[in-house]
Order: structure tokens, then C-alpha cells, then sequence
């Protein structure tokens, strides 16, 4: 459920015409509904009723300070993977308190930060980490808290590029070593354990995988009480899916229900922490563009060029992601007419969506859904285009919360080699 809806044939974020965003703002921009966001991220925290949990929202998947502002006032936790989110996440009003570090290789000046900041808890991935967190403690003179992340061996059944928990990915650890890490934790003045952590991949559609690792993880967690080793919380991690197109992804009650089943037959009182990223953010977005030209194919093909490009939205080229995009205007008039919907970058990959059906004319304004999650994050100066504006909607009321990047931040901090001295000229 989202807030993007038609009224009398024209797109609305909320109570605000597309259309008047696009002309007060420009093209290409991303637009987020505040309420949507607010609903997917209740819908996950009223799933646990009074069982003790924290909602880390990922901030990786759309970090805007604006967006996180309005999480961290409904209470939300975070989860972050670099020193740069946690920068992010203290300028929006977020707990450090309520936030976990999360990632599969953190550098010293990172773990400095996040330990100053005071944060819950480090998601450790190796050995090398926890020793190089306890020796940062150590000079800082403060306890690390810490959870080892298990690699459960699961199949998501994802896209590879965001599947995360088969024993052949980077991240985690296998039981054996996780459990000798423990082990030194415990036994290490600087560090307190906290926690145990998962997290499997990104875009799950179905219970299975979730219910395999967490088997997994609670099996765990009973082979570290017999070594006399207690947790204050199970982080399950993030990834639940979302509807892009005909997906069919648990909804955030389903999930949080399968979950805490598990847990309530292991552990009852555990507390858990979830990490999604993708299920609040990821309908609660759209990007907005505006059709440069209706051009004509050498074959049948026909192209509808808009000014938004792979630069600005990468997931159909990296992910064969499919993503809806539909008129900003229904007009009667314009026939229906099969499109490859594409960019202006110089790549055949920078295209948006392959034979899609749209009534449509040049100068149109078109909506590419659930583009809140994995979008502007991701976005690149690739071709020297500016990254693009992004706005909140608020009721009936928006806010731009990212101007469109001007032409000399495309150089800033760049600079032409000094002048040659004479003798070095030809
Ligand atoms: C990316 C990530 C998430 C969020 O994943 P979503 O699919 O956006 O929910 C959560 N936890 C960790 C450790 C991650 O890397």
C-alpha cells in the first residue's frame, strides 16, 4: 500500500500533483510520501505487539536526511555500514543509542566514530574485527558491544548480487568460527557480547529462506548458552521484499508473525531487532521524468527517451530489475503504443523498462515506481549529469530535501594540473 494515486486522471503523491512538483522542481526528481513511509514502518513495529524489539531501518537503502528525520521520530533505530551513514544519521536527529553498525569491513576511523557516538551494538564479521574493535576500545577506554554475524548458509533465492547468506558470499561467519569468536569476546575486558546477527539478502518474496536461517540462528544461540555464552537480543536482519511488479513478498505482518513463531518456541523473551531497508522505503518513492522525444527504432522497436538515466536510477541495469512506470496524465488522445522507455546515457544498458505500454506524448511526464529504496542512493555523476532533486510530500504540502546538484559540484574538488614550467614545453 502507498500513497501514489490518480485523482481525475492525474498522479498524486499524497495530496500533491505530480505534475505540480515537476514544474516547481524540474525532471528528473525523486519524489518520497511521508505517510507511506510512516505506514510500512508502523506496519513492522505493531507486528511485535509487546514483544521487546528495534526497527533498525537500513539506511543504505535511502539515506536522505529527511527521510531518516522522519523515522528516527517515530522512534526508529538504524542500521548503518559506514561512517558516513552514521554521519548521516546523527545530522537527522537518530539515536546512536538505537543504532547498529553492520558490514563486512569497517576502517579504524569508522569504528572510532560509532564507538564515540555510543552506539548498540557492532555487527562483527571476523576475527581481525573484533581484535581491532577491542584495541580501539581499549584507547578509547570504552566496552564495544557485539554481535557475530552468521553465515546460515541459506538460498534466498534473490538476485546473486543481493543474495548474502550462502557459505560462498563475503559476509558472515560459518558456526564453527563464529562460536570461537564468541569465545574470545567473552573472554576480552573491551568487548561485551551482545548479540547474535543475520542477515540473508535483499527482495525476499517467501518465508522459506527466513525460516531456514532462522533455525539456524536459534540452534546457534543454544550451542552458545552451553558454552555459558548469553545474548541480550537475536538481530534477524532486513530484506524483505516488495512488489515492483507481480511479486507477491510476505507483507511485514506475515513476516514479523513467522519470525517471532520461531522465536517464541526457542526463546521467548529474547528481544529481536529486524533491519528493513527495501520494504519501508522502497514504494514509498517514485522518480519522476519527463519525455525528451518519441523516437522511431531502426526494427519495429519504439523508444521513449526521458531525462532521467541509469546515472539516477541503476537497478533495471545492475538487477534486470523490473520496475512499473506509468503516466503521470492519463489523456485520452494519445494511442497506446508499445515503448522501450530509455535514458539519455551513452550505454544500452541505461534503459528503464523494455516494451511497455503507454499512452503518451513527447514533453509527458512519466513515474518510475518503487524507486525509494536503491535509487537515489545509488545514483552517479556517470555522463556529467547532476545527481537529481529529491522532495518529500507531506499531506498537501512538499518539501524539496535535496536540491538538484548544481553544474560546479560536478568538479568540486577536482583541479587541473599546475601550470608547466617553460622549459617542460615542447
Ligand atoms: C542491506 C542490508 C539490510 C537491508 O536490506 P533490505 O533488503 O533493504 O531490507 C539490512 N541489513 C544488512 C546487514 C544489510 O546489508
Amino acid at each position: 500500500m502507498d500513497h501514489f494515486h490518480y485523482i481525475d486522471g492525474h498522479l498524486h503523491a499524497e495530496q500533491v500533483p505530480l505534475k505540480e512538483i515537476a514544474a516547481r522542481v524540474g525532471t528528473p526528481c525523486y519524489v518520497y510520501s511521508r505517510a507511506t513511509l510512516e505506514r510500512h514502518w508502523r506496519a513492522f513495529d505493531r507486528a511485535f505487539g509487546e514483544h521487546p524489539h528495534r526497527i533498525c531501518y537500513s539506511v543504505k537503502a535511502n539515506g536522505n536526511l529527511a527521510v531518516l528525520g522522519v523515522l528516527a521520530r517515530l522512534g526508529s533505530g538504524f542500521d548503518i555500514v559506514s561512517g558516513g551513514e552514521l554521519r548521516r544519521v546523527l545530522k537527522a536527529g537518530g539515536a546512536a543509542a538505537n543504532t547498529v553498525f553492520s558490514g563486512v569491513g569497517k576502517q579504524d576511523w569508522e569504528i572510532r566514530d560509532a564507538l564515540k557516538a555510543g552506539i548498540a551494538c557492532f555487527n562483527i564479521e571476523s576475527e581481525q574485527e573484533l581484535r581491532r574493535i577491542s584495541a580501539i576500545a581499549e584507547r578509547l577506554r570504552r566496552v564495544a558491544a557485539v554481535s557475530v554475524r552468521l553465515n546460515p548458509d541459506v538460498d534466498a533465492n534473490t538476485h546473486p548480487y543481493i543474495s548474502t547468506g550462502l557459505r560462498t558470499n563475503k559476509f558472515g561467519l560459518g558456526d564453527a568460527r563464529a562460536l570461537a569468536v564468541y569465545k574470545l569476546a567473552r573472554d576480552d575486558a573491551n568487548i561485551r557480547v551482545s548479540g547474535v546477527a543475520c542477515h540473508i539478502g535483499s527482495q525476499l518474496t517467501e518465508l522459506g529462506p527466513y525460516r531456514d536461517a532462522l533455525s539456524r540462528v536459534l540452534e546457534f544461540i543454544d550451542r552458545l548458552e552451553a558454552a555459558g555464552i548469553r545474548i541480550d537480543h537475536l538481530d534477524f536482519g532486513g530484506g524483505l521484499g516488495v512488489r515492483y511488479h507481480a511479486e507477491t513478498p510476505p507483507s511485514p505482518a506475515e513476516y514479523v508473525a513467522a519470525v517471532m513463531k520461531q522465536v517464541g518456541a526457542r526463546a521467548p523473551r529474547l528481544p529481536v531487532t529486524i533491519e528493513p531497508g527495501r520494504a519501508i522505503a522502497g514504494n514509498a518513492g517514485i522518480l519522476l521524468t519527463r519525455i525528451l522525444c518519441l523516437k522511431r527504432g531502426v526494427e519495429r522497436s519504439h523508444f521513449c527517451v526521458v531525462d532521467a538515466g541509469m546515472n539516477d536510477l541503476i537497478r533495471p541495469a545492475l538487477y534486470q530489475a523490473r520496475q512499473e512506470i506509468i503516466e503521470v496524465e492519463r489523456h485520452a488522445g494519445a494511442g497506446v503504443r508499445c515503448y522501450d522507455v530509455v535514458g539519455p546515457v551513452c550505454e544500452s544498458g541505461d534503459f528503464f523498462g523494455k516494451a511497455r505500454r503507454l499512452s503518451v506524448r513527447e514533453a509527458d511526464l512519466l513515474a518510475v515506481r518503487t524507486a525509494g529504496a536503491y535509487g537515489a542512493v545509488m545514483a552517479s555523476n556517470y555522463n556529467a549529469r547532476p545527481r537529481p532533486a529529491e522532495v518529500m510530500v507531506d499531506g498537501g504540502v512538499f518539501h524539496i530535501v535535496r536540491k538538484r546538484e548544481t553544474l560546479g559540484a560536478l568538479y568540486r574538488g577536482e583541479s587541473v594540473l599546475p601550470p608547466e614550467p617553460p622549459a617542460n614545453r615542447p
